[in-house]
């Protein structure tokens, strides 16, 4: 027997609460303090984990409505990516100061998680503070740093590490070291060995001391989605016999001092801490043998990877994690402290490259639903019965399924479900062979569907779902179409399966009475999410409230809906970049919010998402062009009375307004 959510703790209580919201929807366990429900029903966010300070997301959704601002917006919490930042700081701290470590901590940001200027701005602006840095994986990557770690940090930035990954050449290098020769403290990770000899030959022309860094194959091997990124096959780094040909090459060209850092990275989201230990282990070992060479190493670096709880389950599955900062943080300094004593080598300054665990909290997606599909349990009998009595001779299976429809009760519920498929099935074979007529086929499909959807009530009513009604659900379940694109907004739900937390941000104190996937408005019938955080199942569908129409027919008689939305949370890594232009949907709206001393919440940028226009411009369309083709068309059109001038003119306003507005709908 299966269970079927959520009525039960309100069929014991009586009441539904916002609390019973916010444990069906698992808020407490992936929210980590950042996000809560509020009496209200309102979902909250506490950008600081201060509970005296928070932010209700309905309202900034209305306020920003209000503003002309609409959904898809993506909502930024600077203070909660402070809040991170500090946190990470603080667990190593804390980490080191147990364990009497010497030798340092900083975290450096590898900007590709997430380059958007405003992210990296606060970043770098917090880097001085904390001791941080930045990490450039490419060529723009390294331009966007160095201009950053210019003007975002006044004085003193020039400290602040940067660490460049990635494949590099001549010009990359020379760049590079020019930097350090203007004072940056820049040190580029030799990923494989020719570019280590192109930093020596432009350091001897120039005259610099570089810092450089080698990363290391190791054999250990990286684990889950990302395991391709370290061992022996991964596509970057240095086998130890090239590390150990590195040191001769720079002892020979005097510049053993010169190398500073070891480098690994074993993968993103790590969700075993185990995989991560092995690592550092091994990583460490190898720092102390090539020290006592003579390499001038004062700092390891262990890569990114510590991961996000998406799913709230603390486990070690590829949406959760089975550690916290704190022991993330304790595992690596106990490890390096452990190998480095043992070996008689002083302390190592540690450096993580931890990007996701930084930013993946502090951006919210809101969407709003358009309107919902779904199965008609009430069927018009009376429509259907005419229709029946309308056939020369009705067949049977829709008269067994009449049948089977009319005599459901609560105890013969099994049986009524194996008529029903078997009616179903002998209906859809007479229409095959031509033996049914096409409004037959429609009744029968209708009567199967109500029967099953009945069925469904019924048993959810008890609690319980027999074995055989398993993929009922899913089956039965309604389609909320949402106003976004999958593949712009939550790319890695479609391409690797990740799931991220999606609850309704408002009338949570109302018990959510339906169950649905969730499908965006691309054509393509991937756009869809179809798998939901829970600690326990995999979740097939979301628990979701009735969609109400909204009050009073428009004067053409069309209804549209009240608003319902929709929060998809922990979108702040790779998301935005990786989203592409599927059915030229583009960047949504994003706007920075924050709260003012007073504790309200305020604007603090709005960065309007792609135009029309520019999702246009940028597959090579000429605008003017377009716009030109459509007025002569109209023109004529008009010319040979196709159109009335108001039509040509109403069609060419449309046109020229679609152009400059939101490429998604703006209800
Ligand atoms: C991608 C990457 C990172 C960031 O990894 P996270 O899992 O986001 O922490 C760090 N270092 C390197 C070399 C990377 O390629």
């Amino acid at each position: 027997m299966a269970t079927i959510t959520p009525s039960r703790s309100a069929f014991l209580h009586g009441q539904w609460t916002a609390a019973d919201s916010a444990a069906l929807y698992g808020v407490p366990d992936w929210g980590k303090g950042y996000v809560g429900v509020n009496a209200s029903g309102h979902v909250m966010v506490t950008p600081g984990k201060d509970p005296g300070k928070q932010i209700d997301l309905f309202e900034v959704v209305s306020g920003l409505r209000e503003r002309g601002i609409h959904t898809p917006v993506l909502l930024r919490f600077n203070d909660i990516l402070t809040h991170r930042l500090r946190e990470i700081r603080g667990a190593f701290d804390g980490a080191m100061t147990e364990q009497g470590y010497t030798g340092g901590y900083s975290c450096v940001y590898p900007i590709k998680v997430n380059q958007q200027r405003h992210v990296c701005e606060q970043i770098a602006g917090l880097a001085v503070e904390l001791n941080f840095g930045l990490e450039a994986g490419s060529k723009p990557e390294l331009l966007a740093v160095l201009g950053l770690s210019a003007t975002a940090g006044g004085p003193g930035v020039n400290g602040l590490p940067i660490i460049c990954n990635g494949f590099k050449d001549d010009e990359f290098i020379e760049t590079v070291t020019l930097a350090t020769k203007l004072g940056r403290n820049i040190i580029p990770v030799v990923e494989k060995f020719s570019e280590l000899e192109l930093i020596v030959k432009h350091a001897k022309a120039y005259g610099v001391r570089p810092k450089i860094g080698l990363r290391v194959k190791l054999s250990a091997r990286g684990a889950g989605r990302w395991e391709g990124s370290a061992g022996v096959r991964s596509k970057f780094g240095l086998f130890v016999s090239e590390c150990l040909k590195a040191v001769e090459f720079l002892k020979a060209h005097g510049m053993l001092d010169c190398l500073n850092l070891l480098h690994c990275h074993v993968g993103s989201q790590l969700f075993d801490i185990k995989v991560l230990k092995n690592a550092v282990n091994e990583l460490a070992h190898v720092y102390c043998e090539l020290k006592k060479m003579g390499a001038g190493l004062s700092m390891l670096d262990i890569g990114g990877g510590m991961g996000v709880d998406y799913d709230g389950s603390q486990s070690a599955w590829s949406s959760s994690i089975n550690y916290t900062v704190q022991e993330y943080a304790a595992d690596v300094v106990y490890r390096i402290k452990s190998v480095c004593d043992s070996a008689e080598v002083p302390h190592p300054k540690i450096i993580s490259e931890s990007g996701r665990a930084m930013v993946a909290y502090s951006s919210v997606l809101i969407l709003d639903v358009l309107g919902t599909s779904r199965f008609e349990s009430n069927p018009d009998l009376e429509t259907i019965e005419k229709a029946v009595k309308a056939e020369t001779e009705a067949p049977q299976p829709v008269l067994d399924l009449l049948e089977a429809y009319r005599s459901m009760t609560d105890r013969n519920l099994l049986e009524a479900y194996h008529d029903a498929t078997q009616a179903r099935d002998e209906a859809m074979s007479l229409f095959s062979l031509g033996y049914m007529s096409l409004p037959m086929r429609g009744v029968a499909e209708q009567l199967f569907w109500a029967i099953c959807s009945r069925l469904l009530d019924k048993a959810s009513k008890k609690g319980e779902l027999p074995e055989e009604f398993e993929g009922l659900p899913e089956l039965m379940s309604d389609i909320y179409f949402c106003n976004f694109s999958l593949f712009q907004s939550m790319p890695d739900s479609w391409a690797i399966d990740q799931l991220f937390p999606i609850v309704p941000i408002h009338r949570l104190n109302e018990e959510p009475t339906r169950r649905g996937i969730l499908a965006d408005i691309t054509c393509d019938s991937d756009g869809k999410v179809d798998h939901f955080v829970d600690k326990r199942i995999d979740k097939k569908t979301m628990e979701l409230h009735e969609v109400k129409p909204a009050p009073g027919p428009e004067a053409d008689g069309v209804t549209g809906v009240e608003p319902y939305y929709l929060g998809v949370f922990l979108l702040g890594a790779y998301q935005e970049i990786l989203g592409d232009l599927h059915n030229l949907l583009g960047d949504t709206h994003a706007v920075h919010i924050s709260l003012d001393e007073t504790g309200e919440w305020e604007i603090d940028e709005v960065i309007e998402g792609d135009t029309v226009e520019e999702v246009l411009a940028y597959v090579q369309y000429d605008v003017p062009d377009l716009k030109k083709a459509m007025r002569l068309d109209i023109e004529a059109a008009c010319r040979q009375g196709r159109l009335t001038l108001a039509e040509g003119k109403s069609l060419l306003k449309y046109y020229d307004d679609g152009l400059e507005g939101y490429t998604y709908l703006e209800g």
